[in-house]
C-alpha cells in the first residue's frame, strides 16, 4: 500500500498533475501546485460537483464569497475560541502530533491487521469469509476489533476541553508509540488554534486583525438573507460555494490529503426547524450517489456516523474513501441546527430570519451541510485510477483510468507517420474537436509508445490517422480502459467522445 502511494506521488509529478510548491527553492512543506493536467482534473471535479449540486437543483444557487471576512464572523462561528486541534508532543523525540489522528491511525492499523488475518484464513481454508462472521468466531481478531471500536467511539472530531485528558488516557491505555521513534513518553494534550491570522491595512494603529477563512461555510451564512431575498428563495433551499480554505494543520501530510491551503466544495441547505433529520438523511443518500456515479467501486466508500457530536450539530457523518493509506474522511455531512445563523444574529444584531408563507411565521432556519475537500476528491480519483495492469501477452502497462468525464484531455489525435499528409489531417481533426473538449496532438515516437503515454496520462481516447484515412475518411479509435480499437468515420468522432465524456 505504501508502495502504491509512492507511485501515486511520483506519477502525479511525472505526468504533470501535481508539483511541489516553489520546487526550485526546495519546496515548501506540504504545499503543492496543480500542474497542467492537475488543474484540468481539479476544474473538472469542481464542475462535476457544481453541476450536480447547483445546475441540477432548482432550489440551490451558488455564490463566490471573499476569503477575507469581517473578524467578528469568526467570533460568532466559534472558530476563535474553539477551532482547535488536540496537540500532543513526544517528550523524547520532540515530535509533534495531532492526538486524535495518532489514535485514528492506530485504529486503522488494527483494521489492517484484521483484514490480513481474514485474508490469511481465506488462503488457508480456500473459502471466502464474511468479515463480520469471521470476527464473531475468531477470538484473537475480535480483540482487535473491540480495540478499534473503543477508539473510534471515544473519539469525536471536535474535542471539548474535558476530552483532552481522556484522549491522553486512551493513548496511554493502548500503549500508542511515536510512529517514528517508538517512544511512549507523551506530554499532556493541548489545544491548538488552526486559523491563520493576518493584518488588513498599512498603518500600525488602524490595522485590523483578520483571518484567512478556515472554511467556506461562513461566507454562505452571512449572505443567507441577501441570497434568499434577491433570489426569492423559498425554504427548503441551498447555497453552494467552492473556494480556498486555510488551516494551520499541526501535521500536514499524506500528500494533498491534509494541506494548509486547500479547496472546499460546500453546500448549506436551509430547512424548516424540525425537518432537519429528513433532509440530513436525504443529503446523505444523495451525496453517496454522487460518489458512486463515478464508478470508482462501491467497496471503496463507507459512512462513518459520529457518535460524539460537535456542539452545533445534532447529527453528523463522514463519507470515507479507501485511500492508499486506508479509509479516511472525504466528505462531511452535518446537521448544524440553527447554531450558525443564530450566532450571527447575536453578534451582528441583525435578524437572519425567514418568513415562511405557508406557516405564516418567521424563524431562523435549520441547516444541513455537505462539505467535501476538492483536493481530497482529487486524491481519491487519482489514486484509485492509477493501475499497473498485467496484459494477456505477458507485458504490463501503467494506466490512469480517470473517469472519462473528469479526464483532463478527452482525446489525443495521432498521425501514424509524419508524412503522406497524415499530420495535416490529424491537425484538422484537433482543430475541429477543440471547440468541444480538450484534445491534443501527438506525433512523437512509434504509435504503440504514444498509446502507452496517453494511457499513463489518463486520456480516454486515442484517434489514429493512417493511410486508410486518405481513402475512406475513417480513423482508428482506441479506448484507454479496454484497449479495444474500432474504425469510425471522422464525422462521428465528436459524438462518440462527447457521449462518453460530457457531464
Ligand atoms: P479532518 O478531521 O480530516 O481534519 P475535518 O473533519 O476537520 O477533517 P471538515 O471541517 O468537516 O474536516 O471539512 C470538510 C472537508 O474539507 C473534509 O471532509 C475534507 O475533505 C476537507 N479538508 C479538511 N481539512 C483539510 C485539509 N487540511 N486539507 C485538505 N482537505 C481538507
Amino acid at each position: 500500500q505504501d508502495e502504491h502511494f509512492k507511485k501515486v506521488i511520483s506519477h502525479a509529478k511525472e505526468y504533470g498533475y501535481i508539483f511541489p510548491s516553489s520546487e526550485i527553492y526546495d519546496g515548501l512543506s506540504a504545499v503543492y501546485d496543480y500542474a497542467q493536467n492537475g488543474a484540468e482534473l481539479k476544474k473538472n471535479i469542481r464542475e462535476y460537483w457544481w453541476k450536480a449540486m447547483v445546475q441540477m437543483h432548482e432550489n440551490i444557487v451558488g455564490i463566490d464569497a471573499a476569503i477575507f471576512m469581517h473578524p467578528t464572523t469568526w467570533k460568532a462561528s466559534g472558530h476563535v475560541d474553539a477551532f482547535n486541534d488536540p496537540l500532543i508532543d513526544n517528550k523524547d523525540s520532540k515530535k509533534r502530533y495531532r492526538a486524535d489522528v495518532l489514535v485514528e491511525d492506530y485504529a486503522a492499523k488494527i483494521e489492517a491487521k484484521i483484514d490480513k488475518e481474514v485474508a490469511k484464513a481465506e488462503k488457508r481454508f480456500g473459502e471466502t469469509f464474511d468479515k463480520e462472521q469471521f470476527l464473531a468466531t475468531n477470538g484473537r481478531v475480535k480483540d482487535y476489533q473491540e480495540k478499534a471500536d473503543t477508539i473510534l467511539k471515544r473519539l469525536g472530531r471536535s474535542l471539548e476541553k474535558e476530552d483532552l485528558a481522556d484522549v491522553k488516557a486512551l493513548i496511554e491505555e493502548l500503549g500508542i508509540a511515536d510512529p517514528e521513534t517508538g517512544s511512549k513518553n507523551w506530554t499532556d494534550v493541548k489545544q491548538f488554534n488552526l486559523m491563520f491570522g493576518t493584518k488588513l491595512g498599512a498603518s500600525a494603529d488602524s490595522a485590523m486583525d483578520l483571518y484567512l477563512r478556515p472554511e467556506t461555510a461562513q461566507g454562505i451564512f452571512v449572505n443567507f438573507l441577501n441570497v434568499q431575498k434577491t433570489g426569492r428563495m423559498k425554504i427548503p433551499f441551498g447555497i453552494a460555494q467552492t473556494g480556498k480554505a486555510f488551516r494551520n494543520e499541526i501535521v500536514a501530510r499524506q500528500f494533498i490529503f491534509r494541506q494548509r491551503e486547500f479547496e472546499q466544495m460546500e453546500m448549506q441547505f436551509f430547512v424548516r426547524p424540525g425537518e432537519q433529520k429528513k433532509w440530513y438523511d436525504s443529503w446523505k443518500e444523495n451525496r453517496m450517489k454522487w460518489h458512486l456515479s463515478l464508478g470508482m467501486g462501491e467497496e471503496n466508500y463507507r459512512f462513518h456516523d459520529h457518535e460524539k457530536l460537535a456542539h452545533y450539530a445534532d447529527a453528523a457523518t463522514d463519507i470515507e474513501f479507501k485511500f492508499p493509506f486506508g479509509f479516511k474522511e472525504l466528505e462531511g455531512i452535518h446537521s448544524r441546527t440553527d447554531f450558525d445563523l443564530s450566532k450571527h444574529e447575536e453578534f451582528s444584531g441583525k435578524k437572519l430570519q425567514y418568513f415562511d408563507p405557508e406557516l405564516n411565521e418567521s424563524y431562523v432556519p435549520y441547516v444541513v451541510e455537505t462539505s467535501i475537500g476538492l483536493d481530497r476528491m482529487f486524491l481519491a480519483v487519482f489514486s484509485n485510477s492509477l493501475q499497473d495492469e498485467e496484459l494477456e501477452n505477458g507485458t504490463s502497462r501503467i494506466v490512469l483510468k480517470i473517469p472519462a468525464v473528469l479526464a483532463p484531455y478527452k482525446a489525443a489525435v495521432l498521425p501514424l507517420v509524419k508524412k503522406d499528409g497524415l499530420p495535416e489531417i490529424a491537425r484538422k481533426i484537433v482543430d475541429d474537436l477543440k471547440w468541444d473538449f480538450m484534445v491534443k496532438y501527438d506525433d512523437k515516437d512509434a504509435v504503440g509508445r504514444r498509446y502507452r503515454r496517453q494511457d499513463a496520462a489518463g486520456t480516454p481516447f486515442c484517434i489514429t490517422v493512417d493511410h486508410q484515412t486518405l481513402e475512406d475518411h475513417t480513423v482508428t479509435m482506441r479506448h484507454r480502459d479496454t484497449m479495444e480499437q474500432q474504425r469510425v468515420a471522422i464525422e462521428e468522432l465528436r459524438g462518440i467522445v462527447l457521449k462518453e465524456t460530457d457531464m
